[in-house]
């Protein structure tokens, strides 16, 4: 009798990106942050890590696939690579891990998929090493890599607070549908936030974290409604992120034109979001902007979509 070999031990994970349905900036505080206020949203676009079990002292290895994989950096300055360090070294454990990222996220589109890969890490090699640590351990540990971490660990919708780490989590209803408008040449998040503080030392621009906001959003996600969300939706990285990029205006315009609900740039940018009334809606109004050629590329979704977990 023969027996097959044992599998090599492997975990998959998912985690998703997001787009932040609200974004208010507070002036930069003595610690050089800005604090926020944010409604996060889980979309259905999604990176998925597979952390494979490698020989002892084999060390971290890293490879990865998707549309846009030549943007993304295979060292230690990978969040994926960092969140597998961290962990390893929060446990005592040698990080020996083989990690593949599948991603479907654009890169460096202000949608987080840097950080849904290290909360994908987390939870996969979590799994893998047996380590048994608690989702809040986890979230404590996401925290330090980056503030967008723990939302991806949560997934759903969320009001961000803090950095954007401190979250409650937003009752909402129903499916809504996004458009999304990326483009090749990322924005730098550092540098937009540069530019805000440059526009608000100018007197352009006004922080707002202070502001007992979104009220009409969140009465919106609890009823499920598109258009009052749509109505709600506000960016105070969007004056910014359009100041270093103008041509961005067209790609909101044409977005506007084709019906949408709302739109605005995501996060820190370049990407546009488009709500939409439907899936194909959405689909139009990605068809639109890549006929004129407003967008590198575009990527229709759900939202909202659950945290990261184990396939
Ligand atoms: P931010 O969290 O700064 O808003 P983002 O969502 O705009 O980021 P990401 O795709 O997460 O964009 O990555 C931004 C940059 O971080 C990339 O240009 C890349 O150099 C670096 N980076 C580090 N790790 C990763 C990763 N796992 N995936 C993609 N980019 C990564």
């Amino acid at each position: 009798m023969s027996l097959a070999a044992a599998p090599t031990p492997s975990v998959r994970v998912r985690a998703p990106g997001k787009v932040n349905l609200s974004l208010h900036v507070g002036p930069l505080d003595d610690d050089g942050y800005h604090p926020l206020v944010s409604v996060f949203q889980a979309v259905s676009l999604a990176e998925e890590v597979t952390a494979t079990q490698v020989g002892d002292g084999a060390g971290i290895s890293l490879t990865v696939d998707g549309p846009q994989a030549d943007r993304v950096p295979l060292d230690a300055t990978n969040l994926a690579w960092r969140a597998a360090e961290l962990l390893a070294r929060h446990v005592g454990l040698a990080p020996d891990v083989a990690l593949h990222l599948a991603k479907g996220v654009p890169v460096a589109g202000g949608m987080a998929g840097g950080s849904a890969d290290a909360a994908a890490t987390l939870v996969a090699c979590d799994a893998l090493w047996g380590t048994g640590l608690s989702r809040q351990d986890l979230v404590a540990l996401g925290g330090e890599l980056g503030s967008d971490v723990p939302f991806a660990l949560h997934g759903h919708t969320a009001v961000g607070t803090g950095r954007g780490h401190l979250l409650t989590p937003a009752m909402t209803r129903g499916e809504f549908h996004w458009a999304f408008a990326a483009q090749d040449e990322g924005l730098s998040t550092p540098a937009v936030y540069g530019r805000f503080d440059e526009l608000v030392a100018a007197g352009r621009l006004a922080p707002t974290a202070e502001v007992d906001a979104d009220t009409a959003l969140m009465q919106a996600l609890r009823a499920g409604d598109p258009t009052a969300l749509g109505a709600a939706l506000h960016n105070d990285l969007q004056a910014a992120a359009l100041d270093l990029r103008p041509e961005l205006e067209r790609t909101l315009e044409i977005a506007r034109n084709g019906g949408a609900l709302g739109a605005m740039v995501s996060g820190s940018g370049p990407t546009v979001a488009a709500l939409a009334r439907s899936r194909q809606h959405a689909l139009a109004i990605a068809a639109t902007w890549t006929a004129e050629d407003a967008a590198d590329s575009v990527w229709c979704t759900t939202a909202p979509a659950a945290g990261a977990r184990v396939l």
